[in-house]
């Protein structure tokens, strides 16, 4: 029988070539694969955002996966650890839903998406639940609040238990 989680406690399991992921009750870290590139982000508001699964055709293309699964970081409340000058950063404007400017920016070693930019999302950047290295998070201050673009899920992904749904982008108010 497998022993129940503590999910109060950090959990951070080599799940990438970092050895320094950390949490504390405030802040944590998030980690690309190689381990070049190194952010802190707050785990409560106001710098912590909002967390969200997306499901649309945009995000199942750029994750190479069924969907995406976000937080969005005020960048007041951003740090960058490491890596910085490792980030390079690809943008287009012509598959995003709202038709504005989408910057992504991925890790130039390993290619690990670390953040989004948004033109029409200023002052925030949008972060990937799966680089947070304390893995507990991804469950508990992170876990998705909101699912947006269910027009667009995969007909064998059945959802995110209790998250607010919506069939596309949310009014603004409402993440
Ligand atoms: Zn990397
Ligand atoms: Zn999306």
């Amino acid at each position: 029988m497998a022993a129940i989680a503590d999910k109060s406690k950090p959990y951070i399991p080599f799940a990438g070539l970092a050895s320094d992921g950390r949490s504390t009750e405030d802040e944590a870290t998030a980690t690309c694969f190689c381990g070049a590139v190194q952010l802190a982000f707050p785990t409560s508001g106001p710098g912590l955002v909002n967390t969200f699964v997306c499901n649309c055709t945009d995000c199942r293309k750029i994750t190479a996966s069924m969907f995406a699964s976000n937080f969005t970081v005020a960048d007041t409340h951003l740090k960058h650890i490491r890596g910085h000058d490792n980030l390079k950063s690809f943008g287009q404007s012509q598959t995003i839903a709202s038709g504005e400017m989408m910057t992504n920016y991925f890790c130039s070693t390993c290619g690990t998406l670390m953040y989004r930019v948004g033109s029409s999302f200023p002052g925030q950047r949008i972060l990937r639940i799966g680089t947070v290295d304390d893995f507990n998070l991804h469950e508990t201050k992170l876990r998705p609040q909101v699912e947006q673009f269910i027009k667009d899920r995969v007909s064998w992904f059945t959802g995110v238990e209790g998250a607010q749904k919506f069939e596309a982008m949310p009014p603004p108010t409402s993440k």
